[in-house]
């Protein structure tokens, strides 16, 4: 058995100069948590090219989903941005990651923490039923440079807000925060500032951190992540993993070559 699926893609949209997003079929026996990412890629001369990608789409969905950033001389993207429909791409048959719910301590607020292409866990997860069980309010922060670089996760939360099921899920529970860093918009700054000077709480008109109630995912740039990390484990919350839950848990969008 090999250890990838081939999917065919179905269809693909160029969001900005270096943010594309595309579906492809999936295979019935491929299995995941929402928030997991696999290894996939293109077959490039007879052999796999592969790298880690969250999965955007719901594990209940039939199409996957994916959200990439277009590296310009990356090995993998620089290829990979310039696939079309029908064209064939690898999915390896094990997905893995940290950021599921069963790694949290149950709590009553799920904070969603994002920039760039890791809003794709974040994605997946807002389309989980589970997580709207689990948790009273979830917040969906997703910081990115420009306002261009919002839309598809801006466009996600609008066709939920339309969905049947979910709408209704959404209008109770969801509160979603983009902000810009490099250019006017209604929510300015970076997450680690906005966190810190509350700024974010009162504008969501929410009560500030609490760790008896706040649980946190966070998925970003290595050097967000430990800005982050060390913000939180200052206050007393605690790293979660598939041992040990915990307050929070942590995955890179990437990782610096
Ligand atoms: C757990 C995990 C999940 C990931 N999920 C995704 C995902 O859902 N979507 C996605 O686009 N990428 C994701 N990545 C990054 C992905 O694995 C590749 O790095 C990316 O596709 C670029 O591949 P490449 O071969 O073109 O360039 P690489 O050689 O892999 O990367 C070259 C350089 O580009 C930069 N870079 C790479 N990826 C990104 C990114 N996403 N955002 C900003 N800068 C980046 C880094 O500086 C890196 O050193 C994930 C990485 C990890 C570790």
């Amino acid at each position: 058995m090999s250890a990838f699926y081939r999917e065919k893609v179905l269809s693909v949209r160029h969001w900005t100069d270096t943010l594309f997003s595309f579906r492809a079929t999936r295979d019935s026996g491929f299995r995941f948590q929402n928030g997991q990412f696999a290894m996939i890629g293109l077959e490039v001369e007879g052999r796999p090219l592969l790298r880690a990608y969250s999965m955007a789409s719901a594990n209940h969905e039939e199409e996957l989903e994916f959200f990439s950033i277009k590296v310009a001389d990356g090995p993998l993207t620089s290829k990979l941005q310039k696939i079309r429909e029908g064209d064939e791409i690898l999915v390896g048959r094990k997905a893995t990651g940290t950021l599921i719910t069963d790694n949290l301590i149950p709590g009553k607020r799920l904070l969603l923490l994002s920039t760039g292409t890791g809003l794709a866990p974040f994605a997946s997860l807002i389309k989980d039923p589970d997580v709207y069980e689990r948790f009273e309010t979830i917040v969906l922060v997703h910081g990115c440079r420009q306002v261009s670089e919002l839309a598809y996760g801006e466009e996600l939360v609008a066709k939920l807000r339309d969905d049947e099921l979910f709408g209704p899920l959404l209008s109770e529970k969801l509160l979603y925060y983009p902000t810009v860093t490099r250019e006017p918009f209604r929510n300015r700054g970076r997450i680690t500032d906005l966190i810190s000077s509350e700024q974010l709480f009162n504008d969501i008109h929410q009560s500030p951190l609490d760790i008896e109630t706040d649980r946190i995912m966070m998925c970003g740039s290595p050097a967000m992540l430990e800005e982050l990390k060390q913000m939180f484990e200052s206050g007393g919350f605690i790293e979660g993993s598939g041992n040990t839950p915990g307050h929070f848990v942590i995955e890179k969008a990437f990782v610096e070559r």
